[in-house]
């Protein structure tokens, strides 16, 4: 049994008590469009275990497992070669809203440059 966190958004919307448009779901990862869509492809891939961020990992195999389930799902709607962007905010500098560990998977038309 995965460890959720019932205050938690994305536990809700990994229970499914929440709604959303999933696109992934296996034994560890889940994954879903975001709301709130910065390009035309807006996905976001998260453990389905509650771990929170990116520095309270104790070992990176789940991170492999987010990175390779993007990768698939980008392969899938046909941008992996036109191109696209992963992404994780960790902590209020990098505005993470949401204190559970996700990837963005952003891509479907040209990215502004982060230069
Ligand atoms: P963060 O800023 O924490 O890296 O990203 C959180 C993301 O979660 C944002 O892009 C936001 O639009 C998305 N988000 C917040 N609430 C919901 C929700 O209820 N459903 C979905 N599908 N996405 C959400
Ligand atoms: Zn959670």
């Amino acid at each position: 049994m995965k460890k959720i966190n019932e205050s938690c958004l994305f536990c809700s919307i990994v229970s499914e008590e929440i709604p959303s448009q999933k696109i992934y779901s296996d034994d560890s990862i889940y994954a879903f469009y975001d709301i709130n869509p910065v390009a035309k492809t807006h996905i976001l891939v998260i453990p389905k275990e509650h771990l929170i961020k990116l520095s309270d990992l104790k070992n990176y195999e789940i991170l492999g497992q987010m990175i390779n389930t993007a990768s698939q799902l980008a392969k899938k709607l046909k941008i992996s070669s036109s191109g696209y962007r992963l992404v994780i905010n960790q902590g209020n500098d990098a505005g993470q809203e949401i204190e559970h560990l996700h990837c963005h998977l952003i891509g479907g038309n040209k990215l502004s440059s982060l230069k």
